[in-house]
């Protein structure tokens, strides 16, 4: 599993910290300390690979080994062993240990490739316009004012910043420009949880004039069970995806019981319904500006508000499926039943089908558990909110089980048995063999009802078939 890279536009956006003016003064700064710093490391490792010897720096800063001197230069403040001057390291302790960790790696490379410890010169690092980003000090984060996306980049050295009079923990503030939609969803799954920042660097484009985050990401691990999913295949967790709740998960094996509030996605729906109604409004009183050019170009805010609800639901349904997994290697399941909702037919009236992505959350929840080992199985959905977890008895009328007044209930007409209806049906899904089971019940009810039929629509209604197991 590599690193990648994303090279992203940054737009400062701290000016009453620092003017940008100012701010950029400070940067090239903070550029030329580290590379300072960075030939530094580079020179000690040097020394202490061909001769052995620690430079005298060590009684300063109390460098026990060659490893140790990023860390050495992460601390405040450095003593210069000659003139016994204490200065104050500008670069963000955090930063400066990373520097430490990218010349390590280069070091290496450099002793296999130039005749290791016999080179005449320590490799050499020259202030190139790019400063090492510890991921700590990077903040990636969706800009909910102003719709777009925003970095935070932590700097500064504690120190340093009480020097300029700068509240270091503030850090500074950027506008990420993402230009197209492979970055777009990278950002997406970095705020999502599902790609993690690693070291990375901050660079200075001379012909440009401009800065760049050179983003590095990598895939979080995959989760890796402690247990073999083969070997559980007894513990099975349900997923219903809901009336009320968008997902609710529960298992055959345990009592405990997960889900997903619908809240977010109705906040962000509604917020959406009601820039897309403005948007008609003002279409349908604008000028002839807009009139005249292609329908294209007449929808395209509305064609924006389309992606944003795409990416939404992207990013939405990667941390769903994710939380879906990570429960399921929880609860030590080796298998997960989801309703095929290919067929949604029968589901019609579950409102978020018509408004989610259920279909593609459904395959982020399979590819996930796929990469734990997790068997995933999908059934048939009929009948599955309408059937009894506790006794079996499925109500063949319509919405019998479940009762007005309270639509979030599920009650049994046979048995009594209440519970939330997606609670039911999850339980229902993480039964085994559960479409075997129902599709024997339809049988009996469908053949019972022939048997009927000569006495009519009136022996039809209570149709009582218990499970056959
Ligand atoms: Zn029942």
């Amino acid at each position: 599993m590599g690193a990648k890279i994303v090279k992203l536009q940054l737009i400062y956006k701290s000016d009453e910290v620092m003017p940008y003016k100012d701010y950029c003064k400070e940067l090239f700064a903070l550029m030329r300390e580290m590379s300072i710093i960075k030939n530094k490391i580079a020179t000690y490792l040097y020394l202490d690979k061909r001769f052995s010897v620690a430079l005298p720096i060590e009684k300063d800063t109390k460098v026990k080994s060659a490893s140790g001197l990023a860390s050495a230069f992460a601390s405040e403040l450095l003593v210069n062993y000659k003139t016994g001057e204490v200065e104050v390291l500008k670069n963000h302790s955090s930063n400066r240990s990373a520097a430490g960790q990218d010349v390590q790696a280069k070091f290496k490379k450099f002793l296999k490739e130039s005749m290791g410890a016999y080179a005449v010169n320590p490799p050499s690092f020259k202030d190139n316009g790019t400063l090492c980003l510890h991921d700590r000090c990077i903040q990636i984060y969706y800009d909910e004012d102003n719709k777009d996306y925003g970095a935070k980049l932590f700097l500064l050295s504690h120190s340093y910043a009480k020097e300029l009079g700068i509240k270091s923990s503030n850090g500074f503030d950027y506008k990420l420009l993402v230009g197209d939609d492979s970055s777009r969803a990278i950002i997406e799954r970095i705020i999502a949880g599902e790609y993690k920042i690693s070291a990375s660097n901050l660079k200075w484009d001379k012909r440009k004039k401009k800065w760049y985050l050179l983003l590095c990401y990598s895939f979080t691990e995959k989760r890796t069970t402690s247990y073999d999913p083969k070997e559980y295949e007894n513990n099975v967790m349900g997923i219903n995806f809901g009336v009320i709740c968008p997902m609710y998960m529960s298992f055959n094996h345990c009592k405990n019981r997960y889900n997903i509030e619908a809240n977010e996605i109705e906040a962000f729906r509604k917020q959406v319904e009601a820039r897309r109604i403005a948007l008609r409004r003002q279409r349908k009183y604008c000028g002839d500006g807009s009139i005249g050019h292609g329908k294209n170009k007449r929808n395209s805010p509305a064609m924006k508000i389309d992606d944003k609800i795409a990416r939404f639901r992207d990013t939405c349904n990667h941390k769903y499926a994710r939380y879906a997994v990570d429960m399921a290697i929880k609860h030590q399941c080796g298998i997960i039943v989801i309703e095929d909702l290919t067929s949604i037919a029968e589901k019609e009236e579950r409102l978020f089908l018509k408004t989610w992505s259920y279909y593609d959350l459904q395959n982020k929840i399979e590819y996930k558990a796929k990469e734990a080992g997790i068997k995933v199985i999908k059934i048939n959905p009929q009948y599955v909110s309408r059937r009894c977890s506790k006794c079996g008895y499925i109500s063949f009328e319509k919405e019998e089980n479940i009762k007005a007044p309270d639509y979030r209930k599920f009650h049994c007409v046979e048995c009594g048995f209440q519970s939330h209806v997606d609670y039911n049906a999850s339980q229902n899904n993480a039964t085994i063999g559960i479409e075997a089971i129902i599709a024997e019940q339809i049988k009996e009810h469908n053949s019972e009802n022939v048997k009927n039929q000569p006495a009519a629509k009136a022996a039809k209604s209570k149709s009582k078939i218990k499970e056959t197991a």
